[in-house]
């Protein structure tokens, strides 16, 4: 007889966007007139760049002729794009093999696979508020038993909070795996080389392994922030990398990502190698590798031509986060990230709780962003904006905030 895995009635319903969505239709059904300015949603706006367009058209064509045709390639990338990756990652002093490197279509997948690698029991610790995939995989997964209180029993969660500016203390117990999120999703704060060397140490005390995903790497400005947690002295040792071309190059429709398993990286039971082949093992078994056409539009994104115009794109958008954090600034309203992270992460005003103040921003300012309690227990009070838009429906946004939001 065949059975459901039960893990998934666990889940908590899909509650944030589609609850997002509802009340937004309901207010446009009793608001025709008025124009909704979404800075909700974590998706880039901008068109693909020249370097990459152009790439993608050459590639296009010579699928189009039997002479360059190709076919499936290697499920762990093309050897271009891995090495265009270890390069990459020069830039930050980091070394790397290019087998160390595994591409994919996406980090949204990877970060939700790569516990499959690591035993059944595993322990997972993840920050709050957080990424919700971190934790639905670790649901379906079997991981956790119930829910209550806004939080699933058998996860442990690292509070972010104001006190520790959203960076968490590593926990005060022993767990097995460790996601980190920096530039965060949904708070925007970033970690510090000093903040991370903690996590690496715990982890090593521990043997644990940190699960680091730097899906926004490339929008930290400052020099002194760390973009990958190979900067660390001692992570290839406990650290796994998961990052993507999304909001590095736009490529959210396109597909593209990649995963760091190093060498070194060991665990209780393994010797050096083995936790990297393990992966090999469960991409060529289990994936198919990313798109021929789009890995070589990876390689002209990652090009010194391709780099400048991704950095046009952030600036864009970093230029945005400037205009949203001001705006709310100005009216009064705290503000933390947008400064080397594309979101906004604001403190709700007047006690109000996150879906009150979603209520109030889109009844009055008719402006729609996304309610912290979406994102765990300790996202309540809190509201994310996201800096991917349209330059003039942000002013438009922040105009509205001024003029019409009562606080
Ligand atoms: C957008 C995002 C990603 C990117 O996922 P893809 O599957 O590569 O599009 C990964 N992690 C976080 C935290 C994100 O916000």
């Amino acid at each position: 007889m065949a059975r459901i895995n039960e893990n998934y009635k666990k889940l908590q319903a899909g509650y944030l966007f589609p609850e997002i969505a509802r009340r937004t239709r309901e207010f446009a059904a009793k608001n025709p007139q008025a124009e909704l300015v979404r800075l909700g949603i974590g998706d880039t706006t901008l068109p693909l760049s020249e370097s990459v367009i152009k790439s993608l058209h050459a590639t296009v064509d010579k699928m189009a002729d039997s002479k360059t045709y190709r076919g499936y390639g290697a499920e762990q990338g093309q050897e271009e794009l891995r090495q265009a990756i270890v390069d990459h990652y020069r830039k930050y002093k980091v070394d790397l093999q290019p087998d160390e490197v595994f591409v994919s279509d996406g980090a949204k997948p990877d970060s939700a696979n790569i516990q499959s690698i690591f035993s059944s029991g595993a322990v997972v610790a993840v920050q709050d508020p957080v990424y919700p995939v971190y934790v639905d995989s670790a649901v379906i997964g079997g991981k956790t038993s119930g829910f209550y209180n806004g939080r699933y029993e058998g996860l442990v969660y690292m509070d972010c909070t104001e006190e520790n500016e959203f960076f968490p203390e590593v926990p005060d117990q022993k767990v097995d795996l460790v996601y980190l999120c920096s530039p965060n999703n949904p708070t925007g704060a970033v970690a510090t080389h000093k903040q991370l060397k903690k996590f690496v140490d715990y982890a090593h005390d521990n043997e644990a392994v940190i699960i680091f995903d730097a899906a926004y790497a490339a929008f930290i400005s400052d020099p002194s922030l760390p973009r990958s947690i190979f900067e660390i002295e001692g992570a290839e040792e406990h650290c796994i990398e998961i990052n993507s071309f999304s909001k590095l190059a736009g490529f959210t429709g396109v597909r593209l990502g990649w995963t760091i398993v190093p060498h070194k990286l060991v665990i209780e039971g393994t010797v050096p190698g083995e936790v990297q082949s393990l992966w090999n093992r469960r991409q060529t078994t289990m994936f198919n590798g990313a798109s021929n056409i789009v890995q070589l539009a990876g390689v002209a994104a990652l090009s010194s031509a391709g780099q400048k115009e991704c950095q046009k794109m952030i600036d864009y958008y970093m230029e945005n986060a400037r205009i949203i954090r001001n705006g709310l600034n100005d009216v009064g309203i705290v503000t933390f990230g947008g400064i080397n992270a594309p979101y906004i992460w604001a403190k709700t005003p007047d006690g109000l709780d996150s879906w009150e103040f979603f209520d109030k921003l889109m009844n009055e300012a008719h402006v729609v962003g996304t309610p912290g309690a979406g994102f765990g227990r300790l996202g309540e009070g809190y509201f994310r904006l996201s800096a991917f838009g349209e330059r003039s429906n942000i002013k438009k946004a922040v105009a509205s905030i001024k003029k019409n939001l009562k606080i």
